[in-house]
């Protein structure tokens, strides 16, 4: 059965790989994919799916299932397709979109003899978005037991970790004046973000390996002869825990309360924007994904670089769930660059978004007998 589903997906490879093509041609940022999501919706109702575009009342978000349904596992494969500001497909989801697609249009040859249910979901905004967090939160994930995805990557990695994220935002209040002729009348806001920043590159040497905080400052003053009375900053704090994210937000809260009390500043602090879990890949399901991956003859990469964030991780604590990454391109090319975007289009990425597919295809057979 398993060959028969992978050289279905050899047969739909020249739609699939169009289907990448347009998606990387025509960038759309997170809650803008209506395209992307279009065209997903075309081929799957081609293929006799029932297709919900706008599910869970969010207008990108796409839940297409496949008629033959019986008791039995319920398996998600996933598609993003969000680019990313100024760099388009430099994420490469186009890639995941078309790999999706090409696993459940595989399947569904073949759904009339198993068990279980097939559906794919399109899961907008995964840049920042928290796309998939609005799906878990509109019950999109109910009823399934696994949620497959594959990103492309610069290596080919099964078992990878996500970094658990939260973003930050400080401001700080002073009081204007003239910063020469009356600077003792002023409260510098501007400082207290500097210390905010000094503070926490103390902090530095003293976190555990794998964390990462990082920072912008947003509003730094308005004229140089003027004392700032307002001054702002953004963060990112993550870490490979959950509760080590926190305890981090908890100990930048502090650099930040030290800056206000040495400058007289005043001080919100606020938790913004949506917070990703750290993911927990599925242990059944990666050994699952590796036997895919032997019997396509592609070998895993040492892992390398450091880890990212994805609302993938949400999934995973909700429903058993695996985000491989498979090589599309030269070890090292980093993400989210110029030359990862090219690579997304390239032949390399043809190759990765079809053992992609055949891979989440075999995992989902494998669950299913
Ligand atoms: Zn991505």
């Amino acid at each position: 059965m398993k060959e028969r589903v992978w050289q279905r997906i050899d047969e739909l490879a020249n739609e699939l790989w169009d289907l990448s093509l347009r998606i990387h041609a025509h960038p759309e940022l997170g809650f803008e994919e209506e395209r992307a999501v279009a065209w997903i919706a075309d081929m799957l109702q081609g293929a006799g799916f029932v297709v919900e575009k706008g599910a869970g009342g969010i207008s990108t978000a796409l839940r297409a299932v496949h008629p033959e349904e019986r008791p039995g596992p319920g398996v998600a494969v996933l598609a993003e397709y969000d680019a990313l500001p100024g760099l388009g497909h430099a994420c490469g989801h186009n890639l995941i979109a078309a790999s999706a697609v090409g696993a459940a249009l595989g399947l569904a040859s073949v759904k009339r003899e198993l068990p279980g249910t097939l559906v794919l979901l399109g899961t907008p905004a995964e840049e920042g978005g928290g796309g998939k967090i609005r799906m878990i939160e509109a019950g999109l994930f109910e009823g399934l037991d696994a949620a497959l995805m594959v990103h492309p990557a610069s290596g080919t990695v099964v078992d990878r970790g996500s970094l658990a994220i939260t973003r930050v935002e400080i401001v700080f209040h002073g009081r204007a004046a003239h910063a020469s002729s009356q600077p003792e009348k002023g409260i510098n806001a501007l400082d207290a973000v500097i210390q905010t920043f000094v503070g926490l590159n103390a902090l530095r040497q003293h976190i555990a390996d794998g964390a990462r905080i990082h920072g912008i400052i947003t509003d730094g003053g308005q004229k140089p002869n003027i004392v700032p009375e307002r001054a702002a900053a953004r963060f990112y704090v993550r870490a490979p825990e959950n509760e080590y994210r926190d305890e981090l937000v908890e100990k930048l809260r502090c650099c930040a309360e030290g800056a206000a009390l040495a400058t007289g500043a005043s001080l919100s602090f606020d938790r913004v924007g949506d917070e990703y879990k750290a993911i927990r890949p599925d242990p059944k399901l990666v050994a699952a994904f590796r036997r895919q991956l032997a019997e396509l003859g592609i070998p895993e990469d040492e892992p390398s670089g450091g880890l990212g964030s994805t609302d993938m991780g949400d999934v995973s604590w909700v429903v058993s769930a695996i985000h491989p990454y498979i090589r599309i391109t030269e070890q090292d090319t980093p993400g989210h660059s110029r030359e990862f975007a090219e690579a997304a289009c390239g032949e390399g990425a043809r190759r990765g978004m079809i053992a992609a597919a055949k891979a989440m295809a075999g995992v989902a057979l494998e669950l299913w007998q």
